[in-house]
């Protein structure tokens, strides 16, 4: 039987349940974090974080994936809090989240020391815990698949080509990142059903999104809220289509929800609001609204579904 590691430790792949397969219980700098610590308020964080597991527990989540690498404040100390308290698995991740910037650090060291690192975090344990990662993360954005990203890339698919461990690649569909970023996983090696082409829901280009799902990898259509990218109807249209073509086995529906993000100034969180850029932003937009408009649309019965919610990130996370 094959197991997965959470922050609370391996459990067994069927015991993971319905989950949300990408969500951020928090989402900050790490280094403006540890030069100004006073700029955060750590309770505040953590309550965040509760109120947003704990009502996705209420819609009957049993596991989060927690999507945080390098550069987004990743703490598997703090996950392990909140997974405690509300009682919701979280499962963390190795990797770095960069867009192209890489510290003199990574720079001036090869693809496979950076390998390395990825692979203490699988083999022995997250920031001297006994937390180890069940996944691998990466991600290119606007600026593409740069030198930098592509090392990074190249860091994570090794890594999972010498420890089994699959992947999650940020992707920017507007500037068509996906094909590139799958193009190098496979010149790596890496075995295609282990890998997500995450937030392929931010284009409504069944054509694009196909054209990744015949390469043999899951697309997250996880970004449900951030209507700046796609609005919910468009994303929901894209999802039904995608269904009825026979894709469900490779969707992952999420929101990418931050408990807390510090991106922005406090006061800009009710400008997002009030101009439509985010709407209903949650753990739980996705059973409030997409499921039962997917319903209504005939796309999804409980078949679809538990295939979507349930089998899906299983299957990734251990085939
Ligand atoms: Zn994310």
């Amino acid at each position: 039987m094959p197991t997965v590691e959470t922050v609370q430790g391996p459990v067994q792949a069927h015991e993971l349940g319905l989950t949300l397969a990408h969500e951020h219980v928090r989402f900050r700098d790490e280094a403006v974090a540890a030069e100004w610590p006073d700029r955060y308020d750590e309770q505040a964080e953590l309550d965040a974080a509760r109120e947003a597991v704990g009502a996705a527990k209420q819609h009957g989540v049993q596991t989060i994936v927690d999507a945080t690498a390098m550069f987004g404040g990743r703490d598997v100390r703090f996950m392990r809090r909140v997974a405690e308290d509300t009682g919701v698995r979280i499962v963390a991740c190795t990797g770095i989240y960069s867009y192209d910037y890489l510290p003199h650090y990574f720079a001036n060291r090869d693809i496979d020391a950076m390998a390395d690192h990825f692979i203490a975090d699988i083999q022995r344990g997250i920031q001297g815990t006994d937390v180890k990662a069940a996944f691998l993360k990466c991600a290119a954005d606007a600026a593409g698949v740069t030198e930098n990203v592509e090392k990074i890339h190249r860091a994570v698919a090794r890594a999972s080509v010498q420890t089994g461990t699959p992947i999650m690649a940020h992707s920017m569909p507007a500037v068509a990142t996906g094909p590139r970023q799958v193009e190098i996983f496979r010149e790596e090696g890496v075995d295609m059903a282990r890998v997500q082409i995450a937030h392929c829901g931010d284009t409504d280009d069944l054509g694009y999104i196909e054209g990744l799902i015949d390469g043999g990898v899951y697309v997250g259509l996880d970004r449900y809220g951030l209507e700046m990218y796609l609005p919910i109807d468009k994303r929901n249209a894209t999802a039904a289509e995608l269904i009825r073509r026979g894709h469900s086995e490779r969707l992952m529906i999420s929101q990418d929800f931050c408990a807390t993000i510090d991106w922005f100034p406090p006061e800009a969180a009710p400008v997002f609001e009030s101009s439509g850029a985010i709407r209903n932003w949650s753990m739980t937009l996705v059973f409030e609204e997409v499921v039962p408009a997917l319903r209504e649309m005939g796309a999804m019965d409980d078949q679809v579904f538990n295939t979507v919610f349930v089998e899906n990130t299983a299957r990734w996370l251990t085939a």
